[in-house]
Order: C-alpha cells, then sequence, then structure tokens
C-alpha cells in the first residue's frame, strides 16, 4: 500500500493513499480528530496510567495517548494484519528504541511502554481482565460487540470511553437495530440525537449493573454523526442499583412537541420511549478542568473546534432533553425567535436556560413547556 504522511496532535502518521477513506486498507479519518482531542483533554485531566485503544487502525489514538498524556503503559490492537504491521511502523516513527516482536505482539520499553497487539479486541480485553485504567472503544459502527468484554477487562473503578457512529439505529431510523443493538426503543426527529445519546449511556448502566458496578457519567455527547460517552466505573451492588434508578422513559407528543420524563425500571404508560440514562451527562468538574486546558492553548490537532465544543458542553445546562424552537414553532404556527431572546426571557422570569450542544436551534431549560411556549409566543 502506498502511504503519506499526517501530522495530528503531537504525531507523525502514515497513512495509505485511497480514493476515500472507506476503500482504506487501514482506516484513518482525519474528521475524527476532535474525537481525539477530547480523548487527550479527558486522560489529561484524569491521568489514567494503563490505557487501551482496542481497535486502533493505524494506531493514531494510542500513540496520540503516548505522546501527550500521562499514561505510562499504552495498548494498541487491531484484528487486522496491515492495521498491525502500519501500527508498528507508526509507532517507531513516534518514539526512540527497538520494538520486540512477539506473536501477534510488539513491545517498545522506553519512557514509555507501549504494546502493540493483533487479536480480537474481544480475546485480548477478556485475557487482561480487569487490567486497564482506560479503555476507549472506537469501531466501525456500533461498539455492542465489544462493550461486555470492555467492562470486565477495565479496572472496577476505571473509565471507559465508548463512541459509536451508527446514527440510524440510535436516531431512530433503524428501530428495529436500536432495539437488537441496545435495547431500546429509540425516538426520531428534534430530540433524536440526545436520545441516542442517552440509549448508549443507558445501554452501558444496565450491562455494567450486572457485574455490581455502578456508572458515573464524565462525559458523554453528540457531534458530527457520532455519539460519545465516557463514563467511570463505580464499585459495588449499590453503586449498580443507584445507577439504575437514573434509567427512565421518555414520552413525546408529535403534535405539541412536549416531552415527559418518568424515571423508573418499567414505563407505566404505553408509547414510552427508551430506556434511557435521565441522570446528568457530564461530571461538571472534569468538564471545566479540559475546557481551561484547551483555552489554556494545550497542543491539539483542532484547538479552535475543541474550544468551541468545551465551551459549549461546559455552559450547557444538565437537564433532560429541550426545547427546539424551530420544531415548536412550526407545531404551534408561531413564527421562531432568536434563540438569544428566548433565552434572556426565560431567565427574566427566573428559569435557567441556555443553548444545547444537540441542535443549534434546541435550548435547555428547567421551565415548563407551558411557560416555554408563552415565552415564544408574547416575544
Ligand atoms: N480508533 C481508530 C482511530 O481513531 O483512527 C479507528 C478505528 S476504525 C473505526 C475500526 C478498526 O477496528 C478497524 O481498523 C478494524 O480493522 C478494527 N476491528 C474490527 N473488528 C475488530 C475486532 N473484532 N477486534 C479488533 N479490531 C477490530
Amino acid at each position: 500500500m502506498e502511504l503519506f504522511e499526517v501530522i495530528e496532535g503531537k504525531a507523525k502518521i502514515l497513512v495509505p493513499k485511497a480514493e476515500s477513506i472507506y476503500d482504506s486498507p487501514v482506516f484513518y479519518n482525519p474528521r475524527m480528530a476532535l474525537n481525539r482531542d477530547v480523548v487527550v483533554l479527558l486522560l489529561k485531566v484524569l491521568k489514567p496510567k494503563i490505557v487501551l485503544d482496542a481497535l486502533s487502525a493505524t494506531g493514531i489514538r494510542g500513540i496520540r495517548f503516548a505522546l501527550e498524556t500521562p499514561a505510562e503503559e499504552i495498548w494498541l490492537n487491531d484484528i487486522s494484519m496491515e492495521a498491525y504491521e502500519l501500527m508498528k511502523r507508526n509507532v517507531t516513527l513516534n518514539f526512540p528504541g527497538e520494538l520486540k516482536e512477539g506473536e501477534n505482539r510488539a513491545f517498545l520499553e522506553g519512557e514509555k511502554r507501549i504494546v502493540i497487539n493483533n487479536n480480537d479486541a474481544n480475546r485480548l480485553m477478556a485475557e487482561k481482565h480487569r487490567y486497564f485504567h482506560f479503555i476507549d472503544l472506537d469501531p466501525f459502527g456500533s461498539p455492542m460487540e465489544f462493550l461486555d468484554t470492555a467492562l470486565r477487562s477495565v479496572k472496577r473503578k476505571g473509565i471507559l470511553g465508548v463512541t459509536a457512529t451508527d446514527g440510524a439505529p440510535l436516531c431512530g431510523a433503524h428501530p428495529k437495530a436500536c432495539l437488537r443493538k441496545y435495547l431500546a426503543v429509540p425516538l426520531r426527529g428534534e430530540l433524536c440525537h440526545e436520545v441516542g445519546t442517552r440509549i448508549l449511556v443507558g445501554v452501558i448502566a444496565r450491562y455494567a449493573a450486572k457485574y455490581d458496578l455502578g456508572i458515573e457519567v464524565l462525559l458523554a455527547y453528540y457531534k458530527d454523526h457520532y455519539f460519545r460517552a465516557f463514563v467511570r466505573l463505580r464499585d459495588g451492588a449499590k453503586k449498580g442499583d443507584e445507577s439504575l434508578e437514573n434509567l427512565g422513559y421518555i414520552y413525546f407528543d408529535e403534535k405539541t412537541g412536549k416531552f415527559e420524563i418518568e424515571r423508573g425500571f418499567l414505563p407505566t404508560r404505553p408509547n414510552a420511549y427508551g430506556p434511557v440514562w435521565l441522570g446528568p451527562l457530564k461530571n461538571e468538574d472534569v468538564v471545566e478542568e479540559m475546557f481551561k486546558l484547551v483555552k489554556s492553548g494545550v497542543e491539539l490537532a483542532k484547538p479552535r473546534e475543541a474550544l468551541k465544543l468545551l465551551h459549549m458542553l461546559h455552559e450547557e445546562l444538565d437537564v433532560p432533553l429541550f426545547y427546539d424552537t424551530h420544531a415548536i414553532g412550526k407545531r404551534i404556527k408561531i413564527e421562531t425567535k432568536k434563540l438569544g431572546e428566548i433565552i434572556k426571557a426565560l431567565q427574566e422570569k427566573g428559569y435557567k436556560a441556555t443553548r444545547t450542544h444537540f441542535s443549534p436551534t434546541g435550548i435547555k431549560t428547567d421551565a415548563p413547556y407551558e411557560v416555554f411556549v408563552d415565552v415564544m409566543r408574547k416575544l
């Protein structure tokens, strides 16, 4: 394969030349640089020592963990032999020293310990039981086939990062696929990105619970057609129970855009969407630290985009769901006013209100639907 050099963050890697990224023998998507920036920021803040990039492709993610975060032992893994060969080349491009080759595994012992592995991610994670402080799952499409093993391979107080790029199931375009993969009923329409994010977090909580593990969401968000969730495991049956208490359902009225949420393991009414995670989507302190790092000018691949995203996530009111001004305006046949004006009017009435990263026309608020509509009408 013909290769060319790419610089991303502090890493320099070789990437196959291809007509499109999906034709490439080893996958590299430059548009996911921001996704990698965000995880680099998280690892800089939380400082896990032993980390795994379970589906590594070119190795870019793991190499960036090694170059840009305090991680001390970094594992890169891919099932593809071509990816394995390229990961080894890319590691030696970025770190001095000689690779020690084993069977399907190569090591570089330097200031940091880097392990490059060629195996099914589930096999590797099963082998390394409760070993990693942090695991990142960044597969093609759904992460579900790797979730269970990852929950056993990460330490009981470890951190798990999950990316899902299968927007069609999570956003309700393929509801049956969502049932099969995520065991949840998705909601189509303006709330789908947030509901998809909450379905993803909800299924992590449900899978974790059987190991007597709870979850704390460090950050969960939607961006550029992918869903991202970082959770910290909380050890103990009680923590598992507590996290299940954050599960619940959404009822949505198509005619008005009004939603209701209901906590509980089972819905009490028909036409419920979920189960979804109804707890927080961020740990305020962690997100604040990440935001401060970006503001301080730390080296990243996409510093401007990272600043914009972290600023938005930092400011965003952390309550379930939002009102989409355009969709509701259309439904109740009133002209949509400027987002800033509606937010100000709600705040003047004593409610909390912010923009949301889930929709450029959405407002998160603790105001009831009727108040929100009244504000829209009177402006
Ligand atoms: N994380 C990479 C990045 O940030 O550039 C991109 C990973 S790419 C989306 C998914 C990778 O998973 C592919 O390289 C593919 O070969 C690998 N893969 C697919 N199934 C796998 C499995 N069962 N075990 C390990 N790797 C697998």
